[in-house]
């Protein structure tokens, strides 16, 4: 599953920073989706919960999970339309975006394609 695999490598990049940070605990990890992932952000902070308390992450027991959602920004190359794309404009199966002004697919996507673990706030 998609989400799965998200939240596994979150959670990987989560312990790491901390480890390194010297953390004796995580106490909240701020994330950012871009709407461009289609991934379902409810799911993804549900698995990095389950993950979170598994026996081996002792780092992150107890810890908070916030998903911020990036709305999806493009260029048009085409006719220079510039902003956000609305839900309806995204097509679930194709990561691909057009241009809701005039169709097309040349688009310089500006945000909402990445995932990014925004915050991580510890206790040391
Ligand atoms: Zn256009």
């Amino acid at each position: 599953m998609h989400e799965l695999s998200m939240a596994q490598s979150i959670m990987n990049a989560v312990i790491e920073t901390s480890e390194k940070n010297h953390a004796n605990k995580v106490i909240e990890v701020i994330i950012e989706i871009g709407k461009m992932t289609m991934l379902n952000s409810e799911q993804v902070i549900f698995m990095l919960e389950i993950l979170s308390e598994e026996e081996e992450n002792r780092l992150t027991h107890g810890a908070n999970f916030t998903v911020e959602e990036i709305p999806v920004e493009i260029e048009c190359l085409e006719c220079g339309f510039d902003g956000k794309l609305e839900n309806a404009d995204l097509d679930p199966y194709t990561p691909i975006s057009r241009c809701p002004k005039c169709g097309n697919f040349k688009v310089n996507v500006k945000n909402g394609k990445d995932i990014i673990v925004k915050n991580i706030v510890i206790d040391k």
